[in-house]
């Protein structure tokens, strides 16, 4: 069933930009579900909504002249179900997709939310507000990033005033309504939109939204509950953390205002370098060098391991580029610490350069013994 979309605005086909933009304004007001109380107001609002979306865009009001709904994706769900972008003028795609089909169109403000963005829901919020979280960057070494540890720590930060217990109201005193906002934490305002004026909730800047004023403020924190002091922490360090590892303690950020809960502080974990051995994942990764005689002859040589340098038997005749692999010699998992990776050794066989005389007379017999004719 084809929908003529302008007689739907009341509009003719010849309409500027203008006059749809006006026709959809006035025709929305009429028919706002909280407005109408019309059975089919609902059904009746989407309608227009559908016919505005698609003829207030240049693009598809041309597509429509020529090929009809058809040509807009529309069909029977109607506009956005062909992937267009938001209502006109909102700033996200909140209202297209997030348009309910049925009845049910919640408040004013529900429905609003897609025109700005979502401003009005986060103005609801009340209460203390949080404190911030904190970034902390500790260094630790490539032993201590194996096996973990614990260090103390002393940061700088707002803490909650013991005076008051972080309520910012001094003793025996407590609190009262907001007299700025009555106790909502939120003033309203009306403001002028595409559909005529709509009540818009922000935060009550008396009360910055909590709806309680203190009676008489705290003389140690000035009624802020917090104040800049500093806190010693102790700091897990799992083992296995890597560089760039980050711990998150909850709570351990700075106070809130007012007794608001506290922030996370955040552990960003920076991992010396090791001279000798660098992560692959969960496994450790070296190289050791070996001269011909010893890849060849086999050798007891020092290897780096996480805990120190341990020996280790080379076989006879290791090949270059041979990796010897130590199960569970690696780094433990941070997140599943009983299991372990490996330390992969990877052989690297080294040509002498010079030779002395002796080196020469000997590597010359070898030559011979092995049936290789020299000049
Ligand atoms: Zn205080
Ligand atoms: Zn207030």
């Amino acid at each position: 069933m084809a929908r003529d979309f302008y007689s739907i605005l009341g509009v003719p086909k010849s309409a500027s930009a203008d006059d749809i933009k006006k026709a959809f304004r006035k025709a929305a007001q009429k028919h706002h579900p909280d407005v109408s109380k019309a059975p089919d107001a609902a059904a009746k609002f989407k309608e227009l909504n559908d016919a505005y979306q698609v003829l207030s865009d240049t693009e598809q009001r041309a597509r429509y002249d020529r090929f009809g709904e058809a040509g807009v994706g529309g069909g029977a769900g109607g506009p956005g179900a062909g992937g267009r972008g938001g209502f006109p003028g909102g700033a996200g795609g909140g209202f297209a997709g997030g348009f309910p089909g049925g009845g049910d169109f919640g408040s004013v403000e529900d429905l609003f939310e897609g025109f700005f963005g979502g401003a009005a829901r986060g103005a609801r919020r009340t209460g203390p507000p949080p404190g911030d979280d904190l970034r902390f960057d500790m260094k630790v070494s490539f032993a201590e990033s194996i096996r973990g540890g614990t260090r103390e720590v002393n940061l700088d930060m707002r803490v909650a005033c013991e005076t008051c217990s972080g309520s910012g109201a001094a003793k025996g005193s407590g609190t009262k309504s907001c007299d700025g906002c009555g106790g909502r934490g939120e003033v309203r305002t009306v403001r002028q939109t595409l559909l005529g004026q709509m009540a818009v909730s922000a935060p009550c800047a008396k009360c910055a939204g909590e709806g309680k004023i203190i009676e008489k403020q705290c003389a140690a924190c000035r009624g802020e509950g917090r104040f800049n002091g500093s806190k010693r922490l102790r700091v897990d360090i799992p083992p296995g953390v890597d560089d760039g590892t980050q711990i998150r303690l909850s709570g351990q950020g700075e106070a809130g205002r007012r007794g608001g809960p506290a922030g996370s502080l955040y552990v960003v974990v920076t991992v010396e370098e090791h001279p000798q051995l660098v992560r692959d994942g969960i496994d450790l990764l070296t190289e050791i060098p070996l001269s011909i005689s010893q890849a060849a002859l086999g050798a007891r040589v020092l290897i780096p391991t996480a805990e120190g340098e341990e020996e280790m038997e080379i076989k006879p005749g290791t090949q270059p580029g041979a990796e010897i692999r130590l199960k569970g010699r690696g780094a433990p998992n941070v997140r599943r610490p009983s299991q372990r990776g490996d330390l992969r050794i990877v052989v690297a066989v080294e040509v002498p350069k010079k030779l002395s005389k002796e080196q020469r007379e000997a590597l010359e017999r070898f030559a011979k013994a092995s049936g290789e004719e020299r000049n």
